[in-house]
């Protein structure tokens, strides 16, 4: 595997404009030193995103995901970190030397097996007489749309892919890895074995190539296209590529449309996607072989505002709304519904009214959550008990509308519709709200802190900031002093980091954080994104002021623990009182036994102190 050298690594680093690069995925906002967007990693309503261009670094408060712009393609695109830096390399015009050896990362191999076998997929399409061709026929799709959709055939044969591969250096592993493959049990019994222990997985069926945003294969669909053949549908399964709860058949090319239309058309099937492409819907993505998953919600939030579905009218499609709903909501996401007909899909709707039909279909769907509303309320509200049951089926769903001003819409149509008062449809959200709230299932908001604990995180942090802004500081304090005064945790860690670093020059963020434990990499990241500028005799003055409070801190516990000692030790107390001895000696002389051990929170002005030290940091 050939490595990239640092030097290069650095380049690439120093080119890339990583608002830029981050604004490609997301809208910033300048606040600041920073650009402040929605974080693409977890839901949220809020800007917690912080990208900072002088440190090359963001960092979210939310979920606490920060790093440098590798770090954000990787997670975005998930790539592996060569594969990163070879990317944006390439967008900065850095030439980055290949590697030597025919040996590529697997994820590059995982796509390029997909490739290959996707080339051919697409040519088994092509020879004259196969049933794949007939079977698209039967269901509508001429050639144009075969060639428009990508839509391939594998032939039932057990080797077509497996000689594919090999003949380009890929081996049936790594297509076993990316699901082409099955591996052949060898107690099969075939006795003139050819080989290949591995067979085509979708060997007999209609393919459709499922891709990123980015247009890269993933996986694949396959459709059986025998009555016979089991099951209807098989995909690819679970690899490194796909993801069955993040995938969404239709991207990239839906993309444009998304932002087009400002919505997108989520259907549950490979050919009802295409039915609404042909309907002139371009916006449309397919789930593959899921329902909507929370992380399908967060990547649509990114992308859009608003979601249109299609279910059918039966009992079933309903109960499928409501559980969309239920995923969709707490993003934020306005959603409607269409009812097709009974045992209708987007695909033999289109078959018999036309495409212009469908897209009016789609064009004039109501809000879904009126949708719920009417068939609440047409179970019957006449008996308070009846609309109880309304209002508590409902209020399940508008509890987790975010905005105030949309619920409280909702409310009054759901109170009128039902016959009753907006307050008690309120106190019935209310009550759903206390009771486990769905929309927290996000990241976890931190246990609120006491303003003691508040009072030294804050100064922990000051100290530390000073610090990672101006790392000679850390000269003044022997390291074991500062160990000493530091309590256990991520400062402690960071300050000895810093200690152990050789030279006092500026901070390379990345480096330096990747040796540290997770906690204290959060810390310095977090410091890394501050947003007020900190000059460095005000740096100084911090410093040596949150020295002074450590040491203040660390007498007062000694105190406390002291007058603990004599208490528990009853008469024995002569040993208890060398011990005393030895603390008066190193420190300062406010140890008496009177002092009140409470811990004031920020240090106190210091009288003697220069005059510039008063003002606090916060
Ligand atoms: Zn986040």
């Amino acid at each position: 595997m050939g490595r990239i050298p640092d030097e290069i690594i650095q380049q690439v680093l120093d080119r890339v404009d990583i608002v830029d690069l981050v604004g490609r995925h997301l809208t910033l906002k300048k606040s600041g030193r920073n650009y402040l967007g929605l974080c693409p990693f977890h839901g949220e309503k809020t800007p917690s995103f912080n990208v900072n261009p002088e440190r090359n670094s963001f960092y979210c408060f939310g979920c606490q995901k920060g790093g440098s712009a590798f770090t954000f393609l990787m997670e975005m695109e998930n790539l592996t970190f060569p594969e990163a830096v070879r990317t944006l390399g390439r967008e900065c015009g850095v030439e980055i030397p290949e590697g030597d050896g025919p040996r590529r990362s697997d994820t590059e191999q995982l796509y390029r097996a997909n490739e290959i076998a996707q080339a051919q997929y697409r040519s088994g399409l092509t020879t004259p007489g196969n049933p794949g061709l007939a079977y698209l026929a039967q269901r509508g799709i001429d050639e144009e749309q075969i060639a428009q959709f990508e839509i391939g055939f594998v032939p039932d044969r057990w080797d077509t892919v497996a000689n594919a591969l090999r003949a380009e250096g890929i081996s049936p592993e790594i297509g076993t890895q990316a699901g082409l493959l099955i591996e052949r049990q060898s107690s099969a019994g075939n006795s003139n074995d050819r080989s290949s222990g591995h067979y085509d997985r979708l060997r007999g069926r209609v393919t459709f190539p499922i891709r990123d945003v980015r247009g890269r294969i993933i996986g694949f669909g396959g459709r059986a296209i025998g009555e016979d053949q089991q099951p209807k549908y098989l995909n690819t399964p679970e690899t490194p590529l796909f993801r069955k709860r993040e995938a969404l058949y239709g991207y990239p090319n839906a993309l444009p449309a998304m932002r087009g239309e400002g919505r997108a058309v989520i259907v549950e099937g490979y050919f009802d996607q295409i039915a609404l492409c042909r309907a002139g819907v371009g916006s449309a993505v397919a789930t593959c072989g899921t329902a909507l998953t929370p992380e399908h919600a967060r990547d649509l939030q990114r992308r859009t505002r608003e979601v249109v579905l299609l279910f059918d009218g039966d009992n079933a499609g309903q109960n499928a709304l409501v559980k969309a709903l239920t995923i969709l909501l707490p993003h934020g996401l306005r959603v409607r519904a269409v009812t097709l007909p009974e045992n209708d899909d987007p695909d033999t709707f289109l078959t018999r009214e036309g495409p212009a039909a469908l897209e009016n279909l789609v064009a004039t769907a109501p809000e879904a959550l009126n949708r719920v509303i009417e068939r609440a309320t047409a179970r019957g509200h006449n008996t308070a008990w009846e609309k109880v049951d309304a209002v508590t089926e409902v209020a399940e769903l508008l509890a987790l509308v975010g905005n105030a001003v949309e619920r409280g819409d909702y409310v009054s149509r759901l109170a009128m519709a039902v016959g009753t008062d907006v307050p008690s449809v309120n106190a019935v959200i209310r009550a759903q709200r206390t009771g486990e709230d769905p929309r927290e299932a996000m990241p976890a908001v931190p246990r609120k802190l006491s303003s003691a604990e508040a009072a030294d995180e804050r100064n922990l942090t000051n100290l530390i900031r000073s610090l990672i802004e101006y790392p000679g500081l850390i000269d003044r304090i022997p390291r074991d002093e500062m160990s000493a005064l530091l309590p256990d945790g991520a400062a402690q860690e960071v300050a000895a980091a810093l200690h152990a670093r050789s030279g006092t020059g500026a901070i390379d963020l990345d480096p330096f954080c990747d040796r540290l434990s997770a906690p204290a990499a959060t810390m310095v990241r977090k410091i890394a994104v501050a947003n007020d500028e900190l000059d460095e005799p005000r740096a100084s003055q911090i410093f040596d002021d949150m020295i002074r409070w450590l040491r203040k801190r660390q007498r007062r516990q000694k105190s406390a623990e002291f007058q603990d000692q004599l208490r528990r030790a009853g008469h024995d107390w002569r040993p208890v009182l060398e011990t005393r001895g030895n603390l008066s000696s190193d420190l300062s002389p406010d140890l008496s036994p009177d002092l009140s051990p409470d811990l004031k929170p920020d240090i106190e002005p210091q009288p003697n102190a220069s005059s510039s030290s008063t003002e606090h940091p916060t």
